[in-house]
């Protein structure tokens, strides 16, 4: 029989579930404080619940605690981590900014978007990731007690996996969990306009949101996303919340050479974001080995961003980190004969 992870559970089912057992209701607040507060990995360690109580717990349930199975560091000191899931390999990077530490999860094994650019849409679908996964990503990384700000732009599309993904939220926010201020979650998504309304609805996290380009017809050839979910009725949507206070929301834009770098389309982006407090994040492409799309030059992207910042959209350039252990952003994938299941 295969067991239930703890970290997949809410408190309210891990009550049920031990009610089910006849376990006294309190056990799961002795359980979620041992796990979420003082990070243990094993029922032995939990002291305060009886012997015959843990062996009960350690029959039906794990802990949901996976090691990583490999890391490597860059020189920038940006750290990747590999876990193995029940559906193949997935990769975690940690990235250190003087007294901050962010840690980018993964939510799938792979990704169904197909996105041209990026490595994870090429390696396909290999299943999504339990909230516990995701969980076990932040519970288990060298610097887990000292992770300040946690972002879902790792492997796969977050309002793919929504179920999972606004569970997981609910363990990094909630007293009982992980404790997190929702003002230090970002999600990433490449645009799936239900998704965004769920989540919006249902959190207080910050919104990011793959753009990479402003016009319907060339942003589907780069994201076929944009086939069932029109940027336009995302920014329609948009409009509808409140980002000058609650929360943030950005627009993630991967420069690339001669595609979306012209002032035609910072125009567009212009026209599109018009009347929506945002901002826009620049990246500079990495150029990957078998894909025809070339990084761009460093002035034409200052050129961008300065005549976005002059017509009224915040925008910077993101600085690139750890792309010498490939743990940028486009850069995860499946590697060194890591393992998928298809
Ligand atoms: S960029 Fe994001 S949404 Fe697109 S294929 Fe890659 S992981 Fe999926």
């Amino acid at each position: 029989m295969s067991k239930q992870s703890i970290t997949d559970l809410n408190l309210t089912r891990l009550q049920e579930e031990f009610a089910s057992l006849s376990l006294p209701r309190y056990t799961a607040r002795q359980v979620t404080e041992w796990i979420y507060k003082k990070r243990s990995a094993r029922f032995e360690d939990m002291t305060n619940i009886s012997k015959k109580n843990l062996s009960l717990l350690a029959e039906h349930f794990d802990t949901g605690r996976q090691p990583y199975s490999m890391a490597t560091t860059s020189a920038d000191g940006t750290k990747k981590y590999l876990f193995s899931t029940r559906h193949g390999d997935i990769e975690t990077v940690m990235i250190p900014d003087d007294d901050r530490r962010t840690l980018c999860v993964s939510c799938q094994v792979g990704c169904r978007m197909s996105c041209r650019f990026c490595m994870t849409g090429r390696c396909g679908f290999a299943g999504n990731l339990s909230a516990g996964e995701i969980i076990n990503q932040v519970l288990s990384v060298d610097e887990a007690k000292n992770i300040t700000n946690i972002v879902f732009m790792g492997m796969g599309e977050p309002f793919d996996n929504l179920g999972e993904v606004l569970r997981a939220i609910e363990i990094l926010t909630s007293e009982w969990g992980l404790a997190y201020s929702p003002k230090r979650i970002t999600v990433s998504t490449s645009g799936l306009r239900k998704g965004i309304e769920t989540f919006l609805d249902n959190t207080q996290c910050h919104l990011a949101i793959s753009l990479h380009n402003p016009f319907a017809d060339e942003r589907a050839k780069m994201m076929p996303v944009e086939h069932s979910d029109h940027i336009e009725e995302v920014v329609t949507l948009l409009h509808r919340y409140d980002f000058a206070h609650q929360r943030r929301l950005s627009f993630e834009y991967i420069v690339f050479e001669g595609i979306n770098d012209s002032v035609r389309h910072a125009e567009g982006i212009v026209r599109l974001l018009r009347g929506l407090f945002c901002r826009v994040n620049l990246i500079r492409f990495h150029e990957v080995a078998d894909l025809d799309l070339r990084s761009p030059d460093k002035n034409k992207m200052e050129h961008f961003r300065d005549y976005l910042n002059r017509h009224g959209i915040i925008s910077t350039i993101r600085r690139s980190r750890g792309e010498d252990i490939e743990a940028a952003c486009g850069q995860l994938k499946n590697q060194l004969g890591v393992r998928v299941q298809l």
